[in-house]
């Protein structure tokens, strides 16, 4: 569960996930995920994966 930004809604599951790697450097694999809240707030949260 993550709380909307916007309004403090809690949304439980992402509409859409996905990755980015970094290209050139190595580094860690970061998880993108979108969130769309209750009253309508589209957010983004990233996390780093191993
Ligand atoms: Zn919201």
């Amino acid at each position: 569960m993550v709380k909307c930004p916007h309004c403090g809604a809690e949304v439980e599951k992402p509409i859409k996930s996905w990755t980015m790697r970094p290209k050139k450097r190595k580094g860690p694999t970061i998880l993108i995920e979108l969130y769309e809240c209750p009253n309508g707030h589209k957010f983004r949260t990233g996390r780093k994966i191993e």
